[in-house]
């Protein structure tokens, strides 16, 4: 297993874009992962993701940057020498063998010792479950495309890699099957402890299965942190709006003096927060949560446009808009019809942005829960 460390890598595609530029795949990323940390990487296509994986993997050369395996430069290695595992949406096995050969091929490749391999390869086993036996005796092609991949995955691990990259690994199972899978890929690198970085598009994966997480835009880090920080103390704007479902709420805003004037309403400021926000313009973002219900005092008032109310989770969410801004309110999951809601933001609870760009002048950080 290994430390990833990433030294100002930039990678440029020479494939040139509309206006003749090169297309920038990753620009000065810098990145150090723990040994054996998961960490997601999150981002809306062709930010860089899976350029980042083939960097680390040694599958496409950095123009500029260093990649370091613990202390060790690896950036001019063969892919071959790195000793990673990959895992990508459509993975490949060796067709014509049986699931289980597929997992000791490498053994025997290797010349590792029978012993070690048929230990290694129980081990996996268990810990993929009820039934991972059975699919291990099977022809690789009778198996379907999410036994396959499950085959796959454990194939990786048994390789023992220094560091295992995951693109979109489940992506093409359904529901079901994908709740199954992340759990059992989760449990497996934690119980090896394998270095792992992991793309996804969807947040709620990268939330369970990384230790940390990588937000990306144009080739850059825009920041790394575990859930909370993302969430609570996001860097810009950009995170902001991309972390969380559904999305925070942006408001146009002005401060005077000590209140908030918002969509056609004057708020009064805490006079500390008013003390610490900029006068003039500036954006206020507020979570689904971040509301107050029937607040006493001035309120906003906002036109309901529909409830979507997921019952699994015990609540419900009303939408509409403010400003010209959709705007998104945790109620209650039995919250009675009616054309309109009271809502205040919560202050505590509250986002303040520049009025351009995307600078955070303001964030609540984590919530202090003692
Ligand atoms: P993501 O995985 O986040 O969707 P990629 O790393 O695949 O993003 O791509 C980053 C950028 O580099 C995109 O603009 C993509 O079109 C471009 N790109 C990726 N691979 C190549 C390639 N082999 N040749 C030219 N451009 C590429």
């Amino acid at each position: 297993m290994a430390g990833v460390t990433l030294d100002h890598v930039s990678k440029r595609y020479h494939t040139l874009t509309a206006d003749g530029r090169p297309v920038t795949g990753l620009d000065d990323v810098s990145l150090h992962i723990a040994d054996g940390e998961a960490v997601s990487v999150v981002g809306p296509s062709g930010c860089g993701k899976s350029t980042l994986l083939k960097v680390i993997a040694g599958l496409e050369m950095p123009d500029a940057g260093r990649v370091l395996f613990n202390d060790v430069d690896v950036t001019r290695w063969p892919a071959q020498a790195r000793g990673v595992g990959m895992v990508f949406q459509d993975y490949a096995l060796y067709p014509a063998r049986e699931g289980e050969d597929n997992l000791s091929y490498y053994f025997e490749v290797r010349k590792r010792t029978e012993e070690e391999k048929v230990r290694r390869v129980r081990e996996v086993a268990t810990l993929m479950g009820i039934g991972f036996d059975l699919l291990l005796e099977r022809q690789v092609d009778t198996l379907s495309g999410g036994e396959k991949q499950r085959v796959g995955i454990a194939r990786c691990i048994v390789r023992d890699p220094n560091v295992f990259l995951m693109d979109e690994p489940i992506s093409n199972l359904d529901a079901k099957l994908r709740e199954r899978t992340r759990i059992e890929i989760k449990r497996l690198i934690k119980a090896f402890g394998i270095t792992t970085v992991y793309v996804t598009h969807d947040q709620q994966e990268a939330v369970f299965m990384g230790d940390r997480i990588a937000v990306m835009r144009a080739g850059r880090i825009e920041q790394f942190g575990a859930f909370d920080d993302l969430y609570f103390s996001p860097a810009n704007l950009f995170v902001a709006t991309l972390i969380g479902t559904p999305p925070m709420s942006v408001l146009p805003a002005v401060r005077r003096a000590e209140t908030l004037e918002l969509a056609g309403a004057s708020l009064p400021l805490p006079p500390d927060l008013a003390a610490e926000l900029p006068a003039g313009p500036l954006r206020l973002g507020v979570r689904p949560e971040g509301w107050l219900l029937d607040p006493p005092g001035a309120a906003l008032t906002l036109p309901i446009r529909h409830v979507e109310r997921i019952y699994t989770e015990r609540a419900a969410y009303a939408a509409g808009d403010l400003a010209g801004s959709p705007v998104h309110v945790l109620v209650p999951l039995d919250l009675p019809a009616q054309a309109a809601l009271r809502i205040a933001p919560d202050w505590e609870r509250s986002f303040f942005f520049a009025a351009e760009g995307e600078a955070a002048l303001r964030v609540p950080g984590p919530p202090d829960l003692f």
